[in-house]
């Protein structure tokens, strides 16, 4: 169907929602979330999250001080400059304390900049309080999956309750605690979008149930994103070989699982240290070294 009203004002100047706004409106990312809490098979760690980002060249780790100082030296220079988000490189809510005074700075000191977040959901229920006061905009979840026999095929660990949980049992703890986290931010009215990795053989049938469930649930769109597969990134899925999906597999999944979010296949899997107008990445413009040297 299509989107309500409300969502769509809500996120019509937003470059990643709107086709007509990307064109327009800039968005960026900073790293500032080190850590991760769970272990996914395609994950390769010297590489930024696949929550949302394209395997690539290591962002830096920014200081939640120096995330607010590039933020606002990108502002000035890139005036479209609408969204900032925090994708990474590892799972932002695994590192609340970076995360969260990275967003209090900058919802006193740059209000007009919509926030967001992305995250796996595993911390996520505990922190939608947080999230509620910071006045987010959207959070994206990544959902590979609502069956815990697909998801020990994808998820060998996570780090809960301060102990490594294996297999199909941490599995299941995960998902349950997505499926409350997105329960949760619904019902406090903050727009949730759903990412989600196709892995041929692995999760692509079952992708078409996650959609129907999310969508049930409240999530506003619901992404299918390619996992990329490139041999020079070595080992995906713990053996080589587990390849990404074909343009027109993808195609047909997206299709199945489409009504208006088709409104989101020019997502751009952007890194975690993007900057610029989707499709553009101006982030060697503000390095580290440039933004320290912006006294
Ligand atoms: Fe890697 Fe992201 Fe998965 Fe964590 S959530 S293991 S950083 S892909
Ligand atoms: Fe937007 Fe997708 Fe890039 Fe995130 S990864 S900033 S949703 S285009």
């Amino acid at each position: 169907g299509h989107l309500p009203e409300e969502i769509r004002n809500k996120v019509k100047n937003h470059p990643c929602y709107s086709e007509e706004a990307h064109h327009y409106f800039a968005r960026m990312h900073v790293a500032v979330a080190p850590a991760c809490n769970i272990q996914c098979h395609y994950c390769n760690r010297k590489y930024d999250c696949a929550n949302e980002s394209r395997p690539g060249v290591v962002s830096e780790v920014l200081t939640p001080d120096q995330a607010v100082k590039k933020t606002k030296a990108v502002a000035a220079a890139i005036p479209q400059m609408s969204v900032l988000g925090i994708a990474g490189p590892g799972d932002p809510l695994a590192n609340p304390q970076r995360t969260f005074e990275t967003f209090r700075m900058l919802s006193e000191q740059a209000p007009d900049i919509k926030l967001c977040v992305s995250t796996n959901g595993l911390a996520l229920p505990d922190c939608v309080d947080e999230l509620a006061k910071h006045n987010i905009d959207h959070v994206t979840i990544t959902i590979n999956c609502v069956d815990p026999d697909v998801g020990a095929r994808i998820y060998p660990w996570i780090y809960w309750n301060n102990k490594r949980v294996f297999g199909r049992k941490a599995a299941k703890i995960l998902i349950e605690q997505q499926q409350k986290g997105l329960e949760m931010l619904v019902a406090r009215g903050i727009l949730v979008k759903v990412n989600s990795v196709m892995i041929p053989g692995v999760n692509d049938e079952h992708l078409k149930e996650v959609s129907r469930i999310v969508k049930e649930k409240g999530a506003f769109l619901h992404n299918v994103m390619p996992l990329i597969s490139e041999a020079e990134h070595g080992t995906f899925y713990g053996i080589m070989g587990q390849r990404g999906p074909e343009p027109e597999e993808l195609q047909d999944l997206q299709d199945a699982c489409a009504g208006d979010m088709n409104m989101m296949r020019h997502c751009r899997q952007c890194r975690a240290d993007a900057v610029g107008l989707l499709g553009e990445d101006r982030g060697e413009e503000f390095t580290l070294d440039k933004i320290d040297a912006m006294d």
